[in-house]
């Protein structure tokens, strides 16, 4: 690394709070050694009331694009010049691009939602889906599956303090993207969720069920919901298969998917934007996320 670095080399960072444990440097330094990039990552741990300083600190340094984590994401998506269609109706950044002192800002979890599910061989155009969930990843998968063409999204959470944001997200979605039919409906409708996951063609868990220490739970416990031809995607990547997977794959759903394929695509997303190039996935895959 220490060789690669030189006077004119462009920086690329992390911001938000822990940033210790982040893979990103490691998948895009390698990213950009191989695509012969002279540009380097870091990550730097921003505290949100830090947010604002620290973006116009990365201007005035010539950061030419900087990824988000929490708790930044929203405050970033309040400093940009622009933002991505996707970053306006979800209201978060996670990726902004530095051009000629503005600030460009997208959110690329979404994107990575739907490319994971294309590298699977499923479009999302036209498909009907319910999602499972209200929060970060799950605003990210209906708001870029309704920008996508999705014909339906119903929307479950659980009556807590994020079912509020599920019925802004329908809000939102309904004026922009008029012609996807969203509704929402508490995850406690046990009969309401599985008459809707038997009108889906796609199903996704977009909580934090399945995820460790919750990693011996699903949503999903009638597992006779789970017909061969239901698509079924987890947000959740730790662990890699959820139960909920491996109980759709049981059943014999001929797709089920873990969260580490969105977890990859919405870093190549980003890099793409980065650097106008093809981030190397199989290598970045078989190095950083196996
Ligand atoms: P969040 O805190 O923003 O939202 C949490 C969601 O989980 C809410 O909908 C909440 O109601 C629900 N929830 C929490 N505990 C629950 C329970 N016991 N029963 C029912 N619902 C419950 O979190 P987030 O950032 O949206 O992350 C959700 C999951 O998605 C995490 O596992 C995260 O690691 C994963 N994720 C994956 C990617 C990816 O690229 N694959 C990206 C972002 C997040």
């Amino acid at each position: 690394m220490e060789k690669r670095i030189t006077g004119r080399t462009g920086m690329f960072c992390l911001i938000g709070t822990p940033v210790g444990h982040s893979g990103s440097p490691a998948m895009y330094n390698y990213s950009f050694a191989q695509t012969g990039l002279d540009h380097a990552y870091l990550a730097y741990d921003v505290p949100l009331e830090k947010t604002e300083e620290a973006v116009n600190a990365l201007k005035v340094l010539g950061c030419k694009g900087f990824n988000v984590t929490m708790p930044c994401k929203t405050k970033v998506a309040e400093l940009v010049d622009e933002l991505s269609d996707a970053a306006k109706l979800i209201g978060a950044c996670n990726t902004v691009v530095i051009k000629d002192g503005k600030l460009y800002g997208n959110n690329t979890d979404g994107m990575g939602f739907v490319r994971n599910l294309r590298e699977n061989g499923v479009d999302v155009k036209g498909k009907r889906m319910t999602v499972m969930g209200a929060g970060g990843a799950a605003t990210a998968i209906q708001v870029q599956s309704a920008l996508d063409g999705a014909a339906k999204i119903s929307i479950f959470n659980r009556k807590d303090e994020f079912y509020a944001n599920a019925e802004r997200t329908m809000a939102k979605i309904k004026e922009m993207l008029p012609e996807c039919e969203v509704n929402v409906y508490p995850l406690e409708d046990t009969e309401k969720l599985h008459a809707e996951i038997a009108d889906s063609d796609i199903l996704v868990n977009a909580t934090k069920v399945g995820m460790k220490p919750l990693d011996d739970q699903s949503l999903v416990e009638d597992t006779s919901v789970f017909r061969p031809d239901l698509i079924v995607a987890d947000a959740v990547y730790n662990p890699k298969e959820t139960k909920f997977v491996q109980s759709a794959k049981a059943a014999g759903c001929k797709v089920a998917v873990g969260g580490i394929g969105m977890l990859l695509w919405q870093g190549a997303a980003a890099f793409h934007l980065f650097t106008g190039k093809d981030m190397p996935t199989d290598e970045v895959y078989e190095l950083f996320f196996k």
